[in-house]
């Protein structure tokens, strides 16, 4: 990518700044041309907002649902834009708040504020390559083989070429080629054979229709925005990997910020699979000597062989045979990309192969060589965490792989997103246990220099368990934290059931106990529930029990698309839903369609989950009570994430109830029930179950 289109200037001019009213004014006309209401806790997210771009300091600002937090940074994020003539970056976790802010909020902003600005800001959306449709690929570019075994079935083949047909149609009616317009999706195999990555696209300078690709049309318009629109992906990629995707920015707005560090991490995150050293030796076999893409797919092959001998889980040294196996992928690995030889500039064709080989080939090399470095450091210097997935007794319908995440991302954001830039970061959760601390050092981010604001009325302030995971950032950037509430009245409108009286969650699925008194719950809420539990197969469990002993409906999340699941939900009040982790956080139906939050138990990391033990282990290495660290904190966030989804809108009554006793009787259970918001709180199923009956009479 040419960093010429990243740089477009922008066209228009910049404002005078004394002739922009300030951003409680720009605020004040922009809640009006949208028709709300003007909201203290927003009016003071903005002025925090304004204060921190001001300032360059960077800020963390709960505001929990119902603010207005995206009107509250947008507007003080244009003001700058074009008074600077300068870009921010808003960057969000899911497509959903992407599509809020780019069709919903940003156009009618621009408009409001126009005349006030002095021009009409402009704003755009960009994603990574891989996100839009490769013209070139799609018309001469390599067919992919598939690498899942699945797809050599006739019916999946068949399937993927049904879908790879479509591609062709939508790619004459499209006019931005984003895979996320399309509607329905397609598999991630059918997308593969018509996108590329950065590293396989052959740059705009020598691809025949570079003038027409979407992915560079997308950079262009982002070049010459005063806002952009990304995702948390992309923004990790252009703070990470040394070369800008985005276009330059002095300040970042990160919306669903409790999602960054998982976002990171997946970005720093590197895999070595059998099926992709296969596919490098397949994408060079004939550029290369057949004799030097052979040796590949054998090393492939004995990778392949060497993992199906081993359990998966962590790995604390290499086996001396998979560090062998490693070693043969990454010395052929090498071999190939020296044979590619130099790229020839006249041959458009051979250009686009060598590319696309090369890509994985360099891919393989490099996650080979991560791979054996990670454990040449003394276990407690370590940077990266290494596993194996899938395979031997856990799942043997996946392909073994050799994954390596790092242990921590806090030193890399402090280093390469918060030093060259001013940071804003918000969510409805951000405090843990009452405290922004918890979240801050995952960010790599000092202790709060003051007290930060408490989250007004929140059970308890119970103090986090320290985390050290990662270096001390006493020295790190400044930054500052608001707490801005919430416009919901959380203790009148909502109760926290805590279920003392059940046994404690068991390994063999839910206890009778458990089922009895969801039915109940559910009963008395006449349906009207969402079921949020910690496995699939729990919320399986619950589906099949319920619909033996209701009327109602119980949609089961995977029995439809999520979003379809959700929509039938939403439209009939006696039907539940029920489901696991991306109901947690993605569920958002306001009015009496959801008045019942059930969760089974606390949603600790699972004990073998190879990221989270390691991260445990560090903390107790140095220390400090790693469970407690870790996984409560994990815990605290998904359980505040799940309560948020009862009150959507001012008029939201209803019950998070909570089956797993340990909340209530644990010694942990302060710290998480501080995290959640502050409904009125009771142990007896009597009373929810009177309160339930009477919502709705
Ligand atoms: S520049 Fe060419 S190869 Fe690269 S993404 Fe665009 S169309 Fe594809």
């Amino acid at each position: 990518m040419p960093a010429s289109s990243l740089q477009a200037t922008k066209p228009l001019p910049s404002a005078n700044a004394d002739e922009v009213p300030d951003v409680t004014a720009l605020l004040t006309a922009a809640v009006e041309a949208v028709g709300g209401a003007e909201r203290p806790g927003q009016v003071a997210m903005a002025e925090a907002v304004a204060r921190a771009i001001r300032t360059g300091e960077h800020l963390a600002v709960q505001a929990g649902t119902g603010t207005g937090k995206s009107l509250a940074y947008l507007v003080p994020a244009l003001r700058h834009a074009v008074v600077e003539d300068a870009t921010v970056v808003v960057s969000t976790a899911t497509i959903a708040l992407q599509r809020q802010l780019v069709d919903r909020d940003l156009p009618r902003l621009a408009k409001a504020l126009s005349p006030l600005l002095g021009r009409e800001p402009r704003f755009a959306i960009l994603k990574g390559r891989r996100n839009y449709l490769c013209l070139h690929r799609l018309h001469t570019g390599a067919p992919e083989e598939p690498e899942d075994p699945g797809l050599f079935d006739p019916f999946a083949v068949s399937a993927m070429g049904r879908q790879v047909k479509r591609l062709h149609e939508w790619s004459s009616d499209t006019e931005t080629g984003d895979r996320d317009e399309l509607v329905p999706g397609v598999s991630e195999q059918a997308w593969r054979q018509v996108s590329v990555t950065a590293k396989e696209c052959l740059g705009v300078s020598r691809c025949p229709i570079g003038v027409d690709c979407f992915a560079e049309r997308a950079r262009a318009e982002a070049g010459k925005a005063d806002l952009v629109v990304t995702n948390h992906a992309l923004l990790a990629i252009d703070a990470l990997e040394g070369y800008p995707v985005l276009p330059e920015h002095d300040v970042v707005v990160v919306d669903e910020a409790h999602d960054l560090v998982d976002r990171v991490t997946s970005v720093a995150t590197a895999e070595l699979t059998p099926n992709a050293v296969a596919a490098a030796a397949r994408r060079c076999g004939r550029l290369v000597d057949e004799e030097i893409a052979d040796r590949l797919a054998e090393a492939g092959d004995g990778l392949h062989l060497t993992l199906a001998e081993l359990a998966p889980g962590r790995l604390d040294d290499l086996p001396t045979p998979l560090a062998g196996a490693v070693a043969v992928v990454r010395d052929a690995a090498h071999a190939c990309v020296t044979a590619l030889g130099p790229e020839r500039k006249e041959d458009v064709e051979g250009s686009t192969a060598r590319k696309l080989a090369l890509a994985l080939l360099e891919e393989v090399h490099d996650t080979a060589v991560r791979l054996l470095t990670a454990f040449e450091p003394p276990e407690q210097d370590r940077y990266d965490v290494v596993w194996i997935s899938g395979g031997v007794g856990q799942d043997h319908t996946r392909p073994s792989a050799l994954r390596v995440a790092p242990l921590s991302v806090g030193g890399l954001l402090r280093e390469r997103l918060f030093g060259p830039r001013s940071v804003v970061l918000t969510s409805a959760t951000l405090t843990l246990g009452g405290t922004f601390d918890t979240l801050a050092r995952q960010w790599g981010l000092p202790p709060a220099p003051a007290p930060s604001r408490r989250a007004p009325g929140a059970a308890t302030e119970k103090e986090p368990p320290a985390d050290d995971t990662g270096s001390p950032a006493v020295d790190g950037p400044k930054w500052t934290s608001l707490d801005v509430g919430s416009p919901f009245d959380h203790p009148r409108s909502g109760i926290l059931y805590l279920a003392r009286h059940l046994p404690q969650p068991g390994r063999d699925g839910l206890p009778p106990q458990y089922l009895d008194e969801l039915a109940e719950l559910v009963e008395a809420a006449g349906g009207r529930a969402l079921g949020l539990f910690s496995s699939m197969r729990a919320a399986k469990q619950a589906t099949e029990a319920l619909r033996e002993r209701l009327p109602n409906t119980i949609l089961c999340q995977g029995d439809d698309s999520t979003s379809l699941l959700v929509k039938q939900f939403a439209e009939d009040e006696p039907t539940c839903l029920f489901g696991t982790l991306s109901l947690w956080q993605g569920v958002d139906v306001p009015g009496p369609a959801l008045q019942l939050v059930v969760m089974d138990r606390i949603p600790f990391p699972r004990p073998d989950d190879p990221l989270a033990s390691a991260r445990q282990r560090a903390v107790a290495a140095r220390g400090g009570n790693g469970f407690l660290t870790v996984a409560a904190t994990h815990a605290a966030l998904l359980l505040a994430q799940g309560a948020g989804r009862l009150l959507r809108s001012m008029n939201d009554r209803g019950v998070v109830a909570i089956l797993d006793p340990r909340l209530a009787t644990a010694r942990y259970g302060g710290f998480l029930r501080a995290s959640l918001p502050p409904f009125w709180t009771t142990h007896d199923p009597e009373v929810v179950r009177a309160a339930l009956r009477r919502i709705n009479t």
